[in-house]
């Protein structure tokens, strides 16, 4: 009995024949489950893919959201910055070999992980739906691709990351850096939450679950807050 959601009737239990019940964004399933409400958001979670998610009335419009990366824009000299970074740089260095190409899908404004790639020897291309908007590189394939802070913003994520898995040559790596969700008591206290823009969650169960939609031959979580898939064949 969810009593506890506010707003509803405690007969209103969420399934198919609810049509309160959001769509998972990453699989489509009907049957998503309420699972915490914070700051006048609630939360869903995907029995079938286990992501956890907002409906799409929380969803920022473009401008705001655009507004929202405006505020906190991240300086390319910050030590910090860069530290946090190197999560998704090593992750990279330890798997593909140097002088290969990629992308950092959704590198923002100040393209911080691409410089530090391009100075060990890699060659980087960018793209950013606000910042970079080069389509053209949406058309080039890569030995990696990385995402650093990227999948959680994301309103269709299966679409975008089928496209980049297309992308990708035989053995090559996608690298996704990203917070994962835990348990229901620590997200529900999680400040992930606190930024709007933020509308998909991720845990090791759910990158399981891409795993296997994208038929990636391994994954594995790389670093604390960085998952790693590999493309199939020989490259
Ligand atoms: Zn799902």
């Amino acid at each position: 009995m969810r009593s506890d959601l506010p707003g509803r009737s405690p007969m209103a239990m969420p399934g198919t024949d609810d049509p309160d019940t959001p769509i998972c964004p990453l699989c489509n399933a009907l049957n998503s489950q309420w699972w915490v409400r914070r700051k006048q958001r609630d939360y869903w979670r995907c029995p079938n893919c286990q992501l956890v998610f907002v409906g799409r009335n929380h969803y920022l419009s473009l401008t705001a959201e655009k507004a929202e990366y405006d505020k906190h824009q991240n300086d390319v000299e910050d030590v910090g910055y860069q530290r946090f970074l190197s999560r998704a740089r090593q992750a990279v260095f330890d798997r593909v070999p140097v002088g290969s190409t990629g992308l950092d899908f959704g590198c923002g404004p100040g393209p911080a992980l691409a410089g530090m790639l391009e100075e060990a020897g890699y060659s980087v291309s960018l793209y950013d739906v606000f910042y970079y908007p080069d389509t053209l590189a949406l058309t080039r394939c890569y030995r990696f691709i990385c995402m650093t802070e990227v999948i959680e913003h994301l309103a269709s994520p299966a679409e975008v990351l089928s496209g980049l898995w297309q992308q990708l040559k035989a053995g090559g790596w996608l690298v996704v850096q990203t917070q994962r969700v835990r348990d229901r008591e620590a997200f529900a206290r999680w400040r992930y939450l606190d930024d709007p823009t933020h509308i998909a969650f991720y845990s090791e169960a759910t990158f399981a679950w891409l795993a296997e939609y994208l038929g990636a031959v391994t994954w594995e979580v790389a670093d604390r807050d960085v998952v790693v898939l590999k493309k199939g064949g020989f490259g």
